[in-house]
């Protein structure tokens, strides 16, 4: 991550072809396009890839995540069940249909804590949102039997492990709707850009409908589809799914240079005393996007970060006192900053985040370092850079 890094020829040629029809729309104008369609063909080649059914490419990771919402029909007054330690994104995403975003713990994953899911349940949950966060994954099996359990929509938020799978299938296909993000910073960019995957033929139609106006794309004038409901503006353009379609054929690639990247640094680190990784679910393989790992408290977690800033080792975040991807951090959340009026029921939903605290996830989140792994690094460069980091980590906690 991110792949911008790796930005070259094949993303300018497919750009270029764009460029040369003049249509940068990806719907309609069959006849001047000369044939290129980036945004169905990127469709195309994520569902053959991630071996899904369906794919529709969306303006964002966090418009993927509001039309998976609403596809799955959840909207004013429903419970979304979400991670404390997420992107903003994630309950903006909820918020913007008027649903309410039911934060719980994280555990040692760093995603959902089984538990507090369970606990969290009451009879206005919808939803089950893991965030697959930092390159690994929610442990899918449990939530996959509580969702069926319960009669509820799992949706994977996959926006940060693109490429990673657990029990031997892409991670966002083990839900039924899967969410990816391919902005400016991400594994795979279109610049800006998202998609939603599912295997449910309604889902998908739904999703196919709501993020063009409601349009149902059948037949050649675009002006006489019938809108069947209300819809909305998700769309990508031809110029955003063009450099997509480049880096997407590339993904193999940029998943084995983490990879490559993230064992240098892992194993560097290994036998560090006061240092453990964070764990991965059985039957989870990490995307290698983010190595990251634990330290004994809250404060060598606060030296170790800022010896990695003072010593040239950037790209390293400890979330904990970062201001967007930790719940304490969450201010605006917990006021109801909004520049229009919630409904009574968001208003009423979200009050309990004002006394709610998150104990369990200090307690990972304090003590994590998340180490982004960069695509552009030469191999001398991550070994060096992975003697600084452990020789820091070594000074500061023997
Ligand atoms: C990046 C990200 C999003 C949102 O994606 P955008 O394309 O930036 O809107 C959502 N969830 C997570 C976990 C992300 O990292």
């Amino acid at each position: 991550m991110p792949g911008f890094e790796l930005f070259g020829k094949a993303e300018k040629k497919e750009v270029q072809d764009v460029l040369n029809s003049g249509i940068l729309m990806r719907y309609g104008f069959d006849s001047m396009r000369q044939g290129h369609w980036k945004a169905k063909e990127l469709e195309k080649e994520i569902e053959s890839k991630f071996n899904v059914q369906y794919a529709q490419l969306v303006s964002s990771g966090t418009s993927a995540v509001s039309l998976a919402l609403a596809s799955a029909g959840i909207g004013a007054g429903d419970e979304v069940i979400m991670p404390c330690f997420t992107f903003v994104a994630s309950f903006e995403a909820i918020i913007m249909l008027g649903a309410i975003p039911v934060i719980v713990d994280i555990d040692d994953t760093l995603t959902l804590d089984i538990l507090s899911v369970q606990n969290a349940i009451t009879p206005k949950t919808k939803a089950i949102m893991p965030v697959h966060m930092c390159g690994s994954m929610a442990d899918l099996d449990p939530l996959i039997k509580i969702c069926s359990a319960h009669n509820l929509i799992l949706i994977e938020d996959a926006c940060q492990a693109i490429g990673g799978s657990y029990n031997g299938k892409a991670l966002g296909t083990l839900g039924d709707l899967g969410c990816f993000s391919f902005d400016f910073v991400k594994t795979v960019t279109c610049g800006e850009g998202g998609v939603v995957i599912t295997n449910n033929n309604d889902l998908y139609t739904n999703a196919d409908l709501f993020s063009d106006h409601g349009h149902n794309h059948l037949g050649t004038d675009r002006g006489a589809e019938t809108h069947p409901y209300l819809g909305y503006n998700f769309r990508i353009s031809e110029l955003n799914a063009a450099v997509g379609l480049a880096q997407f054929r590339r993904l193999d690639d940029f998943i084995s240079i983490q990879k490559k990247h993230y064992t240098i640094i892992r194993k560097e680190l290994e036998n560090l005393d006061g240092l453990t990784f964070r764990s991965v679910p059985k039957g989870g393989v990490e995307s290698y996007a983010f190595l990251n790992f634990f330290l004994n408290d809250l404060e060598t977690a606060r030296k170790v970060n800022s010896a990695f800033k003072a010593n040239g080792i950037d790209v390293c975040f400890h979330y904990y006192d970062n201001n967007w991807h930790y719940v304490r951090k969450w201010e605006h959340l917990k006021n109801q900053k909004s520049l229009f009026p919630f409904s009574k029921e968001l208003k009423k939903g979200l009050s309990y985040l004002k006394k709610k605290s998150f104990d369990k996830s200090d307690h990972f989140i304090g003590r994590n370092i998340s180490c982004l792994i960069k695509l552009s690094w030469t191999e001398p460069e991550v070994m060096k850079r992975a003697r600084i980091m452990a020789s820091i980590i070594r000074s500061i906690t023997s």
